[in-house]
């Protein structure tokens, strides 16, 4: 049997550099638990950037899945399939909207509200053509196309990609007056994550997403929010926008809605925004494919009970709970985060998150740095209260080993 180290080194030698694995390999999963080549088991604290929520192998997706791969997988959008009107009217229910398209990957989405808010601009707002802007938020994550990158503040996304596609206004997050004073008649969207994942998880001032919404129905603009990550459950509400009661003009959705198995992405919106799309206009191969839709279908059902929402908000009470009383000692700087999802700052003079993240994965535990020396908390909602808390303990071990 070829062994973990062979594995890791074929690997870097036929790919890409462009991601930094930890050195495992996964062989097999179930639940909130990996299995490597070597038979060891870990606990999963990324689930795949919160594609994993409802678990690895997730019994009733599983099998909404094996069912269709023994029917029928792929149409294109040239024709109807059997499952697609299922997945518009449950994902128009499960957001509130009137319709929604589908992509595959989160860039496509958030590509597809870009062009979306621009045509809404140009045909319903009026704005004089190839004049419109959007603002976006500072630290952003939205994917890695061209035109993503081209607002990212992140030099490693960003830097020697361009020409970079103009049109974005990038204030600073967690201010609504930043918003308001980036505004002029040409802006036709506002773009938010309603708590950025890959900056560290990051949680912005309570009335934030509120005020956005104001000022964006004020100065009749869109108001978009990236849930990709945030939403489905993570933070212990269907949409993390839910927080504070507010519904966007456009949800953009991903990872989770594919149910781990599958690539699934789709925007949602009001026949007045998204209606303003016509055939040719725009659309994707696989987006919305039989085996995608199926998959879905059975997401949105299991999110309708509200059981892994209640789940994330009971078990993210515990983690926050126990979080807190870390703060402020054993090297553990800060704590943010909302439901079954935190970013945990260590003292960057103990250690980088790259070593607590390969010191934890030695004892069990995967988890990721973000940013510098953020550990990100996202565990599938699955999990045992009793791993849970496992895992927060041996990240208590790891950072006294590597600060003592
Ligand atoms: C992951 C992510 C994306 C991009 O999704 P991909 O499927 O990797 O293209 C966009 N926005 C947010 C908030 C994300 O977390």
């Amino acid at each position: 049997m070829t062994t973990t180290a062979e594995l890791i080194e074929l690997s870097e030698r036929r790919s890409a550099h462009n991601y930094h694995p930890l050195p495992i390999v996964i062989h097999e999963a179930q639940g909130a638990w990996v299995v490597d080549v070597e038979g060891k088991r870990y606990l999963d604290c990324l689930s795949g950037y919160s594609s994993l929520n409802f678990g690895h192998g997730n019994p009733k997706i599983i099998e909404a899945a094996r069912e269709q791969l023994g029917r029928l997988t792929l149409t294109s959008r040239a024709f109807f399939h059997d499952q697609f009107a299922a997945f518009a009217a449950g994902l128009a229910g499960l957001t509130g909207k009137d319709m929604v398209l589908p992509m595959n990957t989160g860039a496509e989405a958030v590509e597809t509200a870009i062009k979306v808010a621009r045509k809404w601009g140009y045909q319903v707002k009026g704005v004089p053509r190839d004049q419109a802007n959007i603002i976006v938020m500072e630290d952003n994550f939205h994917g890695r196309t061209t035109t993503i990158v081209s607002f990212s503040t992140d030099p490693d996304a960003h830097d020697d990609f361009g020409p970079y596609t103009p049109g974005f206004r990038i204030v600073k997050y967690g201010s609504a007056e930043a918003v308001r004073e980036a505004l002029d008649a040409n802006t036709v969207a506002v773009m938010v994550e309603p708590i950025q994942g890959e900056a560290g998880v990051l949680v912005p001032p309570d009335g934030y997403l509120r005020q956005i919404r104001e000022i964006c129905t004020e100065n009749n603009v869109l108001m978009i929010a990236d849930e990709i990550q945030s939403g489905l459950g993570r933070t212990g509400d269907t949409f993390a926008c839910d927080h504070e009661g507010v519904v966007p003009d456009v949800y953009v959705l991903g990872k989770a809605l594919g149910g781990g198995v599958v690539p699934v992405s789709a925007i949602a919106a009001d026949e007045n925004v998204l209606g303003v799309i016509k055939p040719g206009q725009h659309g994707s191969t696989f987006g919305g494919n039989p085996l995608a839709c199926a998959v879905a279908n059975a997401v949105i059902e299991i999110l309708n009970t509200g059981e892994y929402q209640a789940r994330a908000r009971e078990l993210g009470g515990v983690l926050h709970e126990r979080l807190r009383g870390l703060t402020g000692q054993n090297g553990v700087v800060a704590v943010r985060g909302r439901g079954l999802w935190a970013g945990v700052d260590i003292d960057p003079s103990i250690a980088t998150g790259r070593e607590v993240s390969e010191a934890l994965m030695r004892r069990g535990v995967l988890a990721k740095d973000t940013h510098g020396s953020t550990i990100r908390l996202a565990p599938p909602i699955v999990i045992s209260e009793e791993d849970l808390l496992w895992a927060v303990d041996q990240l208590v071990d790891v950072v006294g080993e590597l600060g003592g």
